[in-house]
């Protein structure tokens, strides 16, 4: 079997046009422009190039894009001075707040500031609450981003065996509590699993967010099995080059999954267009107006 390939380029570039219609009916119809405020602090290179993307898609899609540098040396009490007045600014329907931040900082603290209705991350305390028990919430961007492309894979996901690996706050819970809410029958696998392979050979939907390259292999996927890899791991290409690998072997993996996502190209480019999704949701929640269908959990 040779898997299709799932282009998450192209459902990302989808997923803008649907919210950047939906943003200028926004403003034809009630004169509301949704607003994104990013706010990074310090000079990790990593994150300035993501602060600029998100800055730019947010503007391509007709939204508000509202950017803050702070320096390294910030005070926490500033930050969280900055986080109280974006919640207060009626502009301001999304916030974000570029993780990491600097070590003098507690970041369960600032995120615990932003208010849950604006957080379009979806890690408050209270988002997370929310999406555990089943009720509505601000689901985390890349998880929201798998999930959607899972649905357009595979349709109804009910009944289905899915393995999550890896058990982080930004991807692996999520991931698990919104296959749970698609009622699959969900396991989380992690550093300390026993006998890995055969708990993904199981799966008829692998998610991979670990963060080792090429760590799962053909020989773990059950044959037309859908894999979705989250890992983002650069390696060395030689001649002093690098190049981005997933943490699935895709060579291997994709002679038995019925359908897989690349890297790059797979879930990295759904996370910034579920982020302008959820700012959208956020805006139509924040104004009482129905929220934008499909763009949702
Ligand atoms: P993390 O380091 O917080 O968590 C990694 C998880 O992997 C842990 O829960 C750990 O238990 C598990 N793990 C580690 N070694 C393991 C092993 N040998 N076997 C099984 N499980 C193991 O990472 P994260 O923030 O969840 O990110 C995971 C990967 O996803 C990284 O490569 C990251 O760059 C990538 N990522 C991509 C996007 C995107 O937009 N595509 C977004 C977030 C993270």
């Amino acid at each position: 079997m040779t898997a299709e390939i799932i282009d998450g380029k192209a459902f990302a570039a989808d997923i803008r046009a649907r919210v950047a219609e939906q943003v200028a009916q926004l403003k034809a119809g009630h004169g509301i422009t949704p607003g994104l405020a990013v706010v990074l602090v310090g000079e990790d290179p990593a994150s300035q190039v993501y602060v600029k993307s998100k800055g730019r898609k947010t503007v391509e899609v007709g939204m508000e894009s509202f950017e803050h540098r702070l320096p390294e040396e910030t005070t926490e009490a500033d930050l969280l001075a900055l986080v109280a007045k974006l919640n207060a600014d009626p502009a301001v329907h999304g916030i974000l707040v570029q993780l990491p931040l600097p070590k003098h900082m507690n970041s369960d603290a600032v995120i615990n500031a932003i208010d849950p209705a604006k957080d379009v991350d979806g890690f408050h305390v209270s988002n997370v609450g929310l999406l555990g028990t089943g009720q509505k919430a601000m689901v985390p961007c890349t998880p929201l981003g798998c999930l959607m492309m899972l649905r357009a894979q595979l349709g109804d996901l009910s009944g289905k065996e899915a393995v999550v690996i890896g058990r982080s706050n930004i991807v692996g819970k999520p991931m698990a509590h919104l296959l749970l809410g698609d009622s699959c029958t969900v396991s989380i696998a992690h550093s300390r699993t026993r006998d890995l392979a055969n708990v993904v050979r199981r799966a008829d939907i692998v998610v991979a967010a670990v963060g080792r390259p090429g760590m799962v292999t053909g020989d773990w996927i059950k044959p037309g099995a859908t894999v979705i890899d989250v890992g983002i791991n650069r390696i060395d290409a030689g001649e002093g080059k690098t190049r981005l690998v997933g943490d699935v072997e895709f060579d291997s993996a994709s002679e038995v999954a019925g359908a897989i996502t690349p890297v790059p190209g797979g879930v990295g480019p759904m996370t910034i267009a579920c982020l302008l999704a959820n700012t959208l949701t956020a805006c139509c929640r924040a104004n009482g107006l129905p929220e934008p269908e499909g763009l949702t959990a």
